[in-house]
């Protein structure tokens, strides 16, 4: 059998060997951050080389970066620790979260504890080209509105959110209210854009940012959340009062050192290899339109990252054409979830697709700059076969 095809940078990127090298000098190295002699010392100049690498990725000031321990976790913080400091100010008023309702299941999952904590949660509909509208988006939002929560490209299609607009009416909304009046906040998801575009958050009206590095050549376990004007949040953990207060816990100084490698080398790298995944989608296409000319790519075909492609051929089940897949060397993500045993539609492909559509699911095709061109064309090949035996 010929050797594995990675087809799966979405779920993770491969660590880059510059990253893994940074890592690796950084783990060697004794002490605390925290600590006040040498030893600390060297290991916080790490850190705060790190801290500026992903500022200038981001364009904003190394003050306004938390780091964290991935998105997973600086989703939470920004939702729950701007829920929580808005709450704390106004008692008694029933806030409003308005959110995308195609969001990954860190975001998902921290709406439903804010509605525990009586947080009015407000879902955004989604178009059959898998964004939502700034226009809604302007409409959802009310004076008691204090977050809004849309991401930036979605992780299962690629498809892009209309994050300026959105970012926009965000701010009018805020030059309307009195001043003393309830902070709004608009947080963005941003971990499946960074490899592929310029992510400006302070340009697109951003006050959140949620980004991981195990998507752009980083390790796993490590990621950040950006803050251009500073936002105030409720931490989520109370301890040793590292990051500003707002994340105790000693530093994963290894995994920071790598993540600022990444941001680094995908600083100077970023155009090209976007141009470099343009391409390797493009030719991917025109294969796979020769050999299965019924497949389908689900979202916008313009509005969209590069490297995230998913899908469907009408009639196929797609866990099934992925574990086939699997059988023949690609790893390939499968666009619907089984839990428990009671297969379930993405909630993605629910709130793109039609009751019957979804329910078939399809297979989620990501890549990277480096990943061979070859690997797609033989993916392509192994799909149109898959479907010549169907
Ligand atoms: N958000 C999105 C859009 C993602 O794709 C992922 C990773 N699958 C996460 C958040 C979670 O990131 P992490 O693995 O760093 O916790």
């Amino acid at each position: 059998m010929a050797e594995q095809a990675y087809l799966d940078h979405a779920a993770s990127a491969p660590l880059e060997p510059g990253a893994a090298e940074a890592m690796a000098d950084v783990a060697a190295l004794a002490g605390n951050p925290s600590s006040v002699h040498a030893f600390g010392r060297r290991l916080r100049e790490e850190i705060d080389r790190a801290r500026a690498s992903v500022a200038a990725l981001f364009g904003v000031a190394p003050a306004s970066v938390t780091f964290t321990s991935g998105a997973t976790e600086a989703n939470a913080l920004a939702l729950l620790g701007a829920w929580r400091a808005a709450a704390k100010a106004h008692p008694g008023r029933r806030l409003r979260v308005v959110a995308s309702p195609i969001e990954h299941a860190s975001v998902r999952g921290t709406l439903a504890l804010l509605e525990e904590e009586g947080a009015e949660v407000v879902l955004l509909p989604v178009d059959a080209d898998g964004a939502v509208s700034a226009d809604d988006a302007a409409a959802a939002i009310t004076p008691d509105t204090a977050l809004v929560s849309v991401m930036w490209a979605n992780n299962v299609i690629g498809s892009l959110q209309p994050v300026e607009a959105i970012g926009r009416a965000v701010a009018a909304e805020r030059a309307r209210r009195a001043k003393n009046g309830l902070p709004i906040l608009f947080h963005s998801d941003a971990v499946q854009a960074v490899r592929a575009l310029p992510v400006d958050p302070a340009a697109a009206g951003v006050d959140l940012l949620a980004v991981s590095a195990h998507k752009i050549g980083g390790p796993k376990g490590a990621g950040a959340l950006i803050r251009p004007g500073r936002a105030a949040l409720e931490p989520l953990m109370r301890g040793g009062g590292q990051e500003e207060g707002l994340r105790s816990g000693t530093e994963n100084a290894a995994a920071i050192a790598g993540f600022g490698r990444a941001a680094e080398m995908l600083a100077s790298g970023r155009r090209e290899g976007a141009e470099r995944m343009v391409a390797l989608r493009d030719a991917f296409l025109a294969a796979l339109r020769r050999g299965a000319p019924d497949a389908e790519v689900v979202g916008d075909a313009a509005k969209r990252v590069p490297h995230i492609v998913f899908i469907r051929l009408p009639g196929m089940r797609g866990d099934l054409l992925a574990m086939a897949l699997d059988a023949a060397g690609f790893a390939v993500s499968a666009g619907s979830a089984c839990d428990g045993g009671a297969r379930r539609p993405s909630h993605v492909l629910s709130a793109v697709l039609d009751g019957s559509r979804a329910a078939h699911g399809g297979i989620r095709v990501s890549f990277g700059p480096s990943t061979p061109g070859t690997d797609l064309a033989r993916l392509a090949g192994a799909i149109s076969a898959a479907r010549g035996r169907q």
